[in-house]
């Protein structure tokens, strides 16, 4: 897996071992392959690794999020609170579970929805918050829980990018009636596409479940085993949104190396911050007293005053080094169908706004070497240098 200098860095790879690729062929081998006994193990491996009891695996996030809005009874036209720094799928899943997604602008250090803010958007319609824990970096649990109470607000938790963080030694995706993971397959865990809903309460882990598969009643997907054909019955209008053993197959080892690759992560991440300390760029803000963060994304500000280039700039000067990068996010007011359709404009989330063009992630894979990452900080030094060489 040694790379040449002058060979393209990625910006994202998977980490994939020989446990998976045996995992996945003895599935195939074992003829069964849609949701069975290893979609189940899945679901109780994690739960455990979240230490709570219940976890429905689903397709992917979207499918965890759009089910989650279904299960805590909302009207049409209900507002659901967000953020406009995250990845379209969130916004996108309010509005196809019939809801209606309202913005608030983040902090501008953390970068997480900022709690006044969310406040600053309650209306008579306000249903729900849909906190985005992003770059694996936990939004201030205790403000958003304490307004969701003031205000009588269900919470679902957006835990795309937090599969390994807690909040005051409480695992994300517990705070509220649903948290959302996603296993794809740049996510701290994979499983090419796939999803889990935790449930705060039984009720709310049977509807997901139900509504996952078609909505057909209770323990109809066992209805080919070997106990015999049982009949079901449609109890809902649901959805195809279900895991199958293919990708729980890659899960359950993608999950027992979860812990290991954090630890990576988090040397990675020190070694990016103290070796960018005297580069001009914005660094991420140190994780907060009390709190673990997942450490999914290592994302730089480069803000063209201080670094004498603008970030677009700064990423062709990176390319040009063979380094890849990525952008979380271009802010959501930013998308020309959410304008069309919301009326959102950029300038109303001046921190967002900042951020959504001033954001950068560096390549954060654990399948990165020191010497990538050393490839990396080199190739940063040398581009933000060449601005203040030539201008
Ligand atoms: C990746 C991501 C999603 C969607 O996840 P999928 O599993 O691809 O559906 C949702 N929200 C955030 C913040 C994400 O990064």
């Amino acid at each position: 897996m040694t790379r040449s200098k002058d060979e393209f860095l990625p910006f994202g790879a998977p980490y994939i071992g020989e446990e998976e690729i045996d995992e996945v062929v003895a599935c195939l081998r074992s003829g069964w392959i849609g949701k069975g006994p290893r979609v189940d193990r899945l679901e109780r491996d994690f739960a455990a690794y979240r230490r709570t009891a219940r976890a429905v695996a689903v397709s992917s996030c979207t499918a965890a999020l759009h089910l989650s809005l279904l299960s805590i009874g909302l009207k049409p036209g209900d507002e659901v609170i967000t953020s406009p720094m995250t990845f379209c799928a969130t916004v996108n899943a309010i509005i196809h579970a019939g809801l209606t997604p309202v913005l608030a602008d983040v902090d501008p250090v953390t970068q997480n929805i900022d709690p006044q803010c969310v406040e600053d958007c309650i209306t008579s319609r306000t249903r729900a918050i849909l906190p985005v824990h992003l770059a694996g970096r936990p939004c201030d649990m205790d403000a958003l829980v304490a307004i969701a109470q003031r205000h009588d607000l269900e919470i679902i938790e957006d835990c795309a990018h937090a599969t390994e963080a807690e909040f005051r030694g409480q695992p994300l995706g517990t705070f509220g009636a649903f948290g959302c993971f996603s296993f794809y397959v740049t996510k701290n865990m994979t499983t090419a596409e796939g999803g889990m809903v935790l449930a705060r309460d039984t009720a709310g882990q049977e509807r997901v479940k139900m509504l996952s598969l078609q909505g057909l009643s209770r323990d109809a997907w066992n209805r080919f085993s070997s106990d015999g054909y049982k009949h079901y019955e449609v109890v809902d209008c649901g959805f195809k949104y279900n895991m199958t053993d293919l990708q729980a197959a890659i899960g359950i080892h993608q999950l027992h190396r979860l812990e290991a690759n954090w630890h990576r992560r988090v040397a990675l991440w020190d070694r990016y911050r103290q070796a960018l300390s005297e580069v001009p760029v914005g660094l991420p803000a140190p994780p907060a007293y009390n709190t673990r963060h997942a450490r999914h994304l290592f994302t730089l500000q480069v803000d063209p005053d201080h670094c004498g280039m603008d970030r677009d700039a700064f990423m062709r000067g990176m390319n040009a080094r063979h380094i890849g990068l990525g952008i979380h996010y271009a802010g959501l007011p930013d998308q020309p169908y959410y304008q069309r359709q919301f009326g959102w404009d950029p300038a109303d989330f001046p921190h967002a706004t900042r951020i959504s063009r001033q954001t950068v992630s560096l390549p954060f894979s654990v399948r990165l070497s020191d010497e990538d990452a050393n490839d990396v900080v080199e190739a940063v030094t040398a581009t933000i240098r060449s601005s203040t060489v030539s201008g």
